[in-house]
């Protein structure tokens, strides 16, 4: 990358300054901080909890798969070394299997069937088919980006670092910390996920309601390789994923869990003993993988859909969770969110070349327009299945059924279906189609 760098945010009398200002270090705001520092912006990123606790291993038990567009995106700011730096910690999702309860029907889905050129990186060898995408450990993605943030003279974390209020001067947003510290920054950036603080505080309306499910999260051992396959279950409680995850460093085969289950029973589920607990996994996961068993903490995740009516106020832009939340049936929210991430990113950049000023608001109307379908697309199509899925209603289970063999038969819908999954359908952000900012 070849931009001319703004300073390290400077202090102007009692106030740092800084070009923009990210309140919520969490997936996807960092990376917007690691992408826009990239780009030449001066940023401040910061997160109420301390970054020590946001590395530890207690903080989050998921993994994420990251579409081979996301994968793209993180390559071109600088921030996939960081993961792969990490070792064997990136699993290529290669096949996914979505199937119907107890049914024989299924949709096979392989990624060695999308020879086009539009679904090759760049960087992969011509005789290497892109993956899906690939299976990363939450706790993977936050390292890389404290990493790569480090790198990053032009970025600052403040963690941890609270927000007390904004108020809107003509040229800039003058932030004030509950610890006295106050930032001038031309735009801010919420990035606090669903409750989201400064969305409640522009009175931005949200359409949200909450699933009767939880998800528990596990990671489990098994005797057998996945071989790169990623199932999706369609039981008549939830969808219910098997992820594969790289192999331990005693190579162990492990893959992730994450079993949607009606939210009344999951503190039973969760309080069972090791050989219970094993036994209804083991009912659920099946025998494929020879033995199976559950290794490490059980973590639980109450789902919610959630989507934000506008996504900019005057200096502000919301992304991520604190603009949409989609049930996590597909796999996509943090795909959204980083596309939130590369769509911001090319708009501000695009805005700074023009000699704008970032925080004007048809600049932010741009971004909004961009990114409004795909979060509402995404909304909507998993919120369907979840719903078409989960229910035993004969009609319904047969049309399903019968859905599941016109996919199989029609070739161009199972393209769509691939290309969809890969984070690579619609108007996609230049970091998205792996070219540079
Ligand atoms: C079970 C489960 C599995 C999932 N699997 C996948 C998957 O495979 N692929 C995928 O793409 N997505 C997946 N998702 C979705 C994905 O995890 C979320 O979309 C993503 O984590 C959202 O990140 P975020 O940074 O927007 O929000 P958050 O992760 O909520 O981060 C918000 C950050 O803001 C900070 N914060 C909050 N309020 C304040 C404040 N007032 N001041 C300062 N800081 C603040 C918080 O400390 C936090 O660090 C899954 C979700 C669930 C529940």
């Amino acid at each position: 990358m070849s931009q001319s760098f703004s300073p390290a945010p400077q202090l102007d009398g009692d106030a740092l300054i800084a070009d923009v200002l990210i309140v919520g270090g969490g997936m996807v705001g960092l990376t917007a901080g690691v992408a826009l520092a990239s780009a030449g912006f001066s940023v401040i990123a910061l997160d109420r909890a301390p970054l020590d606790a946001q590395l530890d291993a207690a903080f989050d038990g998921r993994v994420s798969a990251i579409a081979a567009g996301s994968r793209r995106a993180l390559e071109g700011i600088g921030l996939w070394n960081h993961v792969l730096a990490q070792g064997h910690v990136a699993e290529p999702i290669r096949d996914i299997r979505v199937s119907d309860g107890d049914s024989l029907a299924f949709v096979h889905y392989d990624s060695r069937a999308l020879n086009d050129k539009k679904a090759r990186s760049a960087s992969a060898p011509p005789s290497e088919p892109e993956p899906f995408g690939h299976i990363v450990e939450n706790r993977t993605i936050r390292a890389a980006l404290a990493a790569r943030a480090k790198e990053l003279p032009n970025l600052t974390l403040l963690a941890p670092a609270e927000l007390a209020g904004v108020v809107n001067e003509p040229s800039h947003a003058l932030a004030s910390l509950r610890d006295g510290r106050r930032i001038r920054a031309a735009l801010v950036v919420a990035a606090e996920g669903k409750e989201s603080a400064l969305r409640a505080a522009r009175g931005i309306a949200v359409t949200r309601w909450s699933y009767p499910q939880t998800a528990i999260v596990c990671t489990i051992a098994h005797e057998r390789p996945h071989g790169g396959i990623a199932h999706e279950r369609f039981l008549p409680v939830g969808p219910f994923a098997i992820l594969p995850m790289t192999d331990d460093h005693d190579g162990r085969h492990r893959s992730s869990l994450v079993w949607t289950e009606k939210t009344a029973l999951v503190p039973a589920y969760l309080a069972l003993n090791k050989a219970d607990f094993d036994a209804e996994v083991v009912r659920r996961v099946g025998d494929f993988l020879g033995r199976v068993e559950s290794i490490g903490p059980r973590w639980s995740y109450p789902l919610s859909l959630l989507h934000a009516e506008r996504y900019t106020d005057e200096r502000l832009v919301l992304i991520g969770d604190a603009a949409h939340a989609i049930h996590p049936i597909a796999g996509q929210g943090l795909n959204l969110g980083l596309r939130d991430v590369a769509a911001l990113a090319e708009t501000l950049v695009d805005a700074k070349r023009l000699g704008l000023d970032i925080g004007f608001g048809e600049v932010l109307a741009g971004y909004e327009r961009w990114r409004r379908f795909d979060n509402v697309l995404l909304a909507g199509i998993t919120d369907g299945l979840n719903r078409l899925f989960s229910t035993s209603f004969t009609p319904l289970v047969l049309a399903r059924r019968l859905g599941f063999r016109a996919v199989n038969r029609a070739g161009p819908l199972k393209t769509l279906f691939m290309r969809h999954a890969m984070g690579l359908v619609g108007e996609l952000p230049r970091l998205s189609r792996g070219e540079p900012l």
